[in-house]
């Protein structure tokens, strides 16, 4: 069984084609079932050029989601940081004892705050692999 994102219905089976859109799954098909990538305008193995419609990779309203996902640990991250960053001036100001402390968490969110700058790959890996189908389709591969 597959997820059209483009329709946003399900085909039984193992299909090649959608049964309601006719788009196809992740990869552009010529009249002679050749398999090509979703970017490819020639069939690579028999010259056509009739190559079918893929559905979308992830559904459009995911798109949102996911920039915000990916957004939102960032600003969190640096609402910490300024808020430590405001403690720690406070601390130097008032309490010697507490600065070596401090600077020592300011460093950590330092670290935390590069992760996070990584982590929209990872986040938009996750969700493609959440929304391919898995168990069934396993083995086609
Ligand atoms: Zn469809
Ligand atoms: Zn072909």
């Amino acid at each position: 069984m597959r997820y059209c994102h483009y329709c946003h219905k399900t085909t039984t089976g193992d299909p090649l084609f959608c049964h309601f859109c006719g788009f196809t799954y992740d990869a552009k098909l010529c009249p002679g079932r050749h398999i090509n990538p979703r970017w490819a305008t020639v069939c690579s193995q028999c010259g056509s050029r009739e190559l079918s419609t893929p559905a979308p990779r992830v559904p459009w309203w995911l798109k949102p989601l996911l920039l915000a996902g990916s957004l939102l640990p960032g600003v969190l991250v640096a609402l910490l940081l300024v808020m430590v960053a405001i403690g720690l001036l406070q601390a130097v100001l008032t309490n010697q004892a507490v600065q070596a402390q401090l600077m020592a968490t300011v460093l950590i969110l330092a670290v935390l705050w590069w992760l996070f700058l990584l982590l929209p790959h990872f986040i938009q890996n996750m969700f493609r692999s959440l929304w391919r189908k898995p168990k069934k389709d396993r083995h086609q591969h």
